[in-house]
């Protein structure tokens, strides 16, 4: 098990390093004989999907929804945001992975027993790939802004955000647009809708060449930060 896992932590590198780059047949092979270790190559309109599955129990319908809400969701994103992000992404369903999922470089790591307690949260890969479109360098800025873009394209790319029982977070005073997560991105919403439509979009740029800074908020509103989160507060209606 060891090596195995050794020349796959290998394998997954090399992808990240190369994103270009198919496995061979013989590599995949290599591992299919082993029961507890599913690999599969899906390619379409110039992305590709490694799906590597760790979890012998893992429900192969969901999987399956996994698969199809990548090539729904991340193409949009991609398009939209970061037409330079990579086109080559790897999932892996790992039983040794105990967070609910997480994204570095172009893997992102699910652990099977969140699935199988919240089937429906489906739109958990429509989060995590936008940490991929992403790319931010490290230092690019806040990690509440960083999360706060992914739960926004959640939200709006979201293939079954119901099913999941996922919204975004009603608005309460004790809230801060540094909360992160749902919360800011109920903020992004609100001032995509009242203040600049485009703002989502700049923000992610700028965070992405590493120009953010707070001065990014005025330069895009003519307001910071705390005074757009001030008028939010007064009337945060969506
Ligand atoms: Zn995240």
């Amino acid at each position: 098990m060891k090596n195995i896992s050794c020349a796959l932590a290998f394998f997954i590198s090399f992808l990240c390093l190369n994103p270009g780059v198919k496995p061979s047949k013989k590599f995949i092979n290599s591992y299919s004989y082993h029961p507890f270790i599913s690999i599969d190559t899906i390619a379409k309109d110039g992305y590709t999907l490694i799906f590597i599955n760790k979890d012998s129990a893992f429900d192969l319908k969901l999987k399956q929804r996994m698969i199809d809400a990548f090539f729904t969701v991340y193409p949009r994103q991609v398009r939209r945001f970061n037409p330079a992000a990579l086109k080559s992404v790897a999932f892996i369903v790992d039983t040794a992975y105990k967070g609910i999922a997480a994204t570095n470089n172009g893997t992102v790591r699910y652990n099977p027993k969140w699935f199988h307690n919240h089937p429906g949260d489906i739109d958990v890969v429509t989060h995590e790939v936008m940490h991929i479109v992403q790319a931010y360098p490290s230092g690019a800025g806040p990690g509440w802004l960083t999360e706060g873009i992914a739960d926004y394209a959640r939200y709006i790319y979201g293939v079954d955000n119901a099913g999941g029982n996922w919204s975004l977070t009603p608005f309460s005073p004790s809230h801060s647009y540094t909360n992160s997560y749902r919360i800011t991105a109920r903020f992004l919403v609100w001032l995509e809708k009242n203040i600049n439509s485009r703002i989502v979009d700049e923000l992610d740029a700028a965070m992405r060449s590493k120009t953010y800074s707070k001065e990014t908020w005025n330069q895009l509103t003519g307001k910071t930060v705390d005074e757009l989160w001030a008028d939010y507060s007064q009337r945060p209606e969506l």
